[in-house]
């Protein structure tokens, strides 16, 4: 490649950001959430290869900012490789595993808790077997920078969810969540992953910023904020899959949502019209 080339593919280069979603951290998890739960030794080898590789972490919330004013992180302007590292549901081993770790290395992170599951609520919703998070624990977790975001109130396909229905699960959250923290609660994580146009509006109109989805690619800056790709760790997720998602890899086009993607959604909505009830995976 001749020099010029070279310089041409440098300002056209743009790193593409890991954001990371955890649920529980712990060796002993429920049957449930068991594919997902990321023992502590483990996570702290996943957070060392972050910072070995040369990543800072910020919360989504301040990823996005960045974007929207047109400055986004991770550019080769900006010098630095960045990542994200979310957890969804609210298992109270946030606290008591994943947060002593992350704190030892100085990184922040951005929580979202599905309010019917945590512990001191109001309007309880059945959920996991593992222990949440109380109420009364998130306004310290906000003091110590961990951003708080909604996860709906029931944990349903959303996009299998009626207007009302649809509506409730974005609101309650938010207002529950605004209510014991006193301030605005303005990222939301679909839970499953499970999004479409219609249900990225209502989050929208519910009065949201931003939203994740999973996808399981790594995000580039012009993705829809109210569908931002993660990257799903599993229990069995090695040390070399993860090394390979922060390999510095350059941003591609987006594609639009597969046909396979589509096709799912439809199946998993009859099912749920059939069944007269939405879909959850924990039902
Ligand atoms: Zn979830």
């Amino acid at each position: 490649m001749s020099r010029a080339m070279e310089d041409q593919a440098a300002t056209r280069r743009r790193p593409a950001v890991p954001i990371l979603l955890y649920h529980a951290v712990t060796e002993t998890p429920g049957t449930h959430i068991a594919p997902f739960a990321v023992p502590p030794s483990a996570f702290a080898q996943q957070l060392d290869l972050l910072l070995e590789a040369g990543y800072r972490c910020v919360t989504f919330g301040e990823l996005v900012a960045a974007e929207v004013a047109g400055r986004p992180l991770g550019d080769p302007d900006d010098g630095r490789k960045t990542a994200v590292i979310t957890f969804d549901d609210g298992f109270a081993d946030f606290a008591t595993a994943a947060l002593p770790a992350l704190r030892e290395r100085s990184l922040v992170s951005t929580l979202y808790v599905t309010t019917g599951w945590l512990e001191g609520g109001r309007d309880r919703r059945p959920g996991p077997s593992d222990r949440m998070l109380d109420f009364a624990q998130l306004p310290g977790l906000l003091a110590e920078g961990v951003e708080l975001g909604a996860h709906s109130h029931s944990h349903l396909q959303m996009d299998t969810l009626g207007a009302a229905q649809l509506r409730d699960e974005l609101v309650r959250p938010k207002e529950l969540l605004e209510d014991v923290l006193d301030r605005p609660v303005t990222t939301f994580a679909y839970p499953h992953g499970y999004n479409g146009p219609r249900v990225r509006r209502a989050t929208r109109q519910a009065g949201y910023e931003n939203a994740c989805g999973v996808r399981n690619v790594l995000h580039c800056a012009g993705e829809d904020v109210f569908a931002v790709s993660r990257l799903m760790l599993r229990r069995t997720t090695t040390l070399d899959e993860l090394s390979r998602w922060l390999e510095d890899v350059e941003c591609r086009p987006a594609g639009r949502e597969s046909w396979a993607t589509r096709g799912w959604r439809a199946y998993r909505r009859a099912r749920a019209v059939a069944r007269r009830r939405p879909g959850s995976v924990y039902a």
